[in-house]
Order: C-alpha cells, then structure tokens, then sequence
C-alpha cells in the first residue's frame, strides 16, 4: 500500500546527510569533549563547529550564545525558569498566550507556586496576539515575555519583531519557542529582539533527544540542570556529541535549503488547503490563510471527529495528526483551537497535515481524492449531522 506520511509536526526522519555526519561520532570518535587528549579535542571541536552551525542558522552574534539542550521542552523551562528564578527581585511578572505549548503552559503554571505571576494573552481568531493588548498587559514588574514563533497544530506565525521591539522597550526579557519555525522559516535573532530561543533538531531534520537554547549575550539565566559545568555551566551533563554534531548539520542543511523547500511546500499546501474546502461542505481553515507555516494545513469538518478521520486515512496509507502529538492521548480538546474561540465540538472534528521533504503534488491529489468520501461516511454514520447534509 502507498504511504503518505503527513505529521511532519510529531516526527521527522533524519535527513541521510545528517546521520552519515554522525555516524563517526557514535563508532570512532566517541571521547568527551572535557578530556583534554585528542579524541576529547576532536568532539570539543565537533561539538564547537555544530555550535557555529546552529548560532549562524538564527542569526547569533557569537557561538556562545547557543546553549545545547536535550529537545524543545527542556529548552522552554530552562528559559522560563532561568530568567524568573534569576530575576526574581527585579518582578514577579511573566506574560504568555493561551495558546503555547504545554512544555510553556506547565512551566509556567509551575512557577506560579512558587509566587510568579502569570498573564495568558488571548489570541483572535487566526491564533495572533495583538501587540497593543500585550503592550497594557506589561507592569513594571513583568521581567519576561514568551510567545512561540509559530503555533505547531494552526500554523499561525506571530510578529516576532513587533513583540520584541516592545518587550525591550519596556525592559523585559523576550522569549521566543522557536520549535515549529526554526529551520522553515528566516528567523534573525538580532533583528527580531529575542533574547531566548528554544530550538528542537528533530524539527529541521535532526535526531530526536537534542536541541539548544540561544542565550543573547547579556542576558542572564539560572541553570535548572546542576551538575560537572559543561554548557558554561548552564546545563551540566557529558555533551551529547553524536547528536549535537547531527542538529548542527541539520542546522546548515536548513540555511541552506530551508527557502527553497518553503517555496516548493507552499503551493503543495494552499492546493490541499483549497481543493479540501472546495470539495467538501461544511470544512474551514483553522489558522491564519496567509500569515502561516509553509507546510501547515489544519482544517475542521463539522459533525464528525478528528480521531475517526485518522484512523480512517491511515487505513488508506495516509498519515496525519488531529493537533499536538503530546496531549493527544487526552480526551481533552486541544487547548490551541479552543484557545482561538473553536467550540469542543468544532475543536474535535480538526484535521492536520503537516508537509516535509517527502511530499509531492501528487500526494495531495491523492488526499484531495479520498477525502470526500471519508467525510461523507463518517458523517453518514454521525448522530450529529443534520439530515440535509446528507
Ligand atoms: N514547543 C512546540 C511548539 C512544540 O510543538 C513541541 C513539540 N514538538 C515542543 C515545544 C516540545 O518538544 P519536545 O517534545 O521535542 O521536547
């Protein structure tokens, strides 16, 4: 059976080039980059130009900046607790939207013990905050800001810049969840104002179990992870060399392509996006039409579930998602689509399908085929769907 692999958003293999560029560093050269003999220079030196590779990806000023994670989730609380814990007598006061990933949500619901005080912006109803409303929102004791560049399950891409220009106006920190954009989208960490960005290689290509944290150069963080000092002390632990190597490959392979690849994706994805809601009554968009990822195409049909269109696809080879891959063993309905004002029922009936390298034209003419059909069986068999629909 043909395979249609669309939930690029919950899993990416590793691109051939970034595991061949590993591969030595798991059978060969395999010493720890704090030794000072020559297998340990020789990681220290991989480990440095991986560094290079991921700092010039986003735009750092100096390699230092970039601080090496195990993935996006420790990324996002060693930001959020970092700059609060270390900034706790300049304020108490942390603003977020309602729509973040629950690796931001939960760390900042976990500070709030601990005496933070937090803000969750609404968004309207394509997921964007709006900046004037963030601009009241910020006292003079807000010491950080977070907000994702882009939302992983609508696409929706916030402004960045603007965020930022405030943020350092009123003399708070800016933190940015870079995990769905970094690698798809130009990001300039100089130009937009970031003072943190979280990072994840297994989005962009890169093996799972590694990411980065970038640290502007005069912001100051308290590590959560204490241990023998590596990371300049901010997070302690044996580098993790092999994947390190491989998130700095997959870095370059994305400066170098990501452009292209997003130029290719987009016309893929506004085919799916258009033909789906043309052929289908009663179907919408979820997430901004123009202001969103390259390869994001989330929708919704009314009177049906996400979960019984998924396994209805899979059975037909195609692979997709109804939203965060994380909170999906809930029952609960993503907190991102109820969060851009969608009723539960609404929210549940969403479909995602998130494009990579491996999608062509003629995967989406094979969806845009199926689909109908699907729908219109799942519908049948619905005691929501009103009898005219049928
Ligand atoms: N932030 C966003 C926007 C995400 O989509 C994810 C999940 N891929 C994470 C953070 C957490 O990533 P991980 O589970 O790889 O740590």
């Amino acid at each position: 059976m043909r395979r249609i692999y669309m939930d690029y958003a919950a899993g990416m293999p590793v691109d051939p080039r970034v595991f061949d560029a590993m591969r030595p560093h798991f059978l060969e050269s395999f010493g720890n980059p704090s030794s000072p003999h020559t297998m340990g220079l020789e990681a220290r030196t991989a480990d440095d130009e991986a560094r290079r590779r991921v700092a010039q990806l986003i735009g750092a000023e100096r390699n230092e900046e970039i601080i090496f994670t195990s993935g996006a989730t420790e990324g996002n609380n060693m930001a959020l607790k970092g700059v609060a814990n270390i900034n706790r007598s300049k304020g108490n006061h942390i603003i977020t939207t309602t729509i973040e990933h629950m690796s931001v949500i939960n760390t900042c619901k976990h500070l709030t013990k601990s005496g933070f005080n937090v803000n969750y912006l609404p968004v309207d109803k394509y997921g964007l905050i709006d900046v004037d409303a963030l601009s009241k929102a910020i006292t003079d004791k807000t010491i950080l800001i977070s907000v994702a560049y882009a939302n992983s399950e609508i696409g929706t891409v916030q402004p960045i810049r603007e965020i930022g220009a405030t943020a350092r106006e009123r003399g708070a920190y800016f933190h940015v969840d870079g995990t769905a954009a970094v690698g798809k989208i130009p990001i300039d960490v100089r130009k937009e104002n970031i003072d943190l960005l979280t990072i994840s290689s297994n989005d962009m290509y890169g093996p799972k179990g590694v990411g980065a944290l970038y640290i502007r150069d005069h912001v100051r963080i308290e590590p959560i992870i204490h241990g023998g000092g590596q990371e300049r002390g901010l997070r302690s632990g044996t580098e993790n060399t092999p994947g390190i190597v491989g998130m700095g490959k997959a870095a370059e392979i994305a400066k170098q392509e990501m452009e292209w690849e997003g130029k290719r994706l987009t016309p893929i994805r506004d085919k799916l996006i258009s033909n789906v809601l043309d052929r289908i009554p009663y179907s919408y968009l979820n997430g901004h039409p123009v202001k969103r990822l390259p390869n994001n195409a989330n929708m919704r049909f009314s009177f049906i579930e996400g979960e019984s269109l998924i396994l209805s696809l899979d059975m037909i080879g195609v692979s997709a998602s109804t939203g965060s891959a994380c909170t999906s063993k809930t029952l609960e309905p993503s907190h991102v689509l109820t969060g851009i004002g969608l009723a539960h029922e609404e929210a549940h009936g969403s479909l995602l399908f998130t494009l990579g390298r491996s999608n062509t034209a003629e995967d989406v003419d094979y969806v845009v085929e199926e689909l109908p059909g699907i729908v219109k069986r799942l519908r049948a068999m619905s005691p929501l769907t009103p009898k005219e629909v049928l």
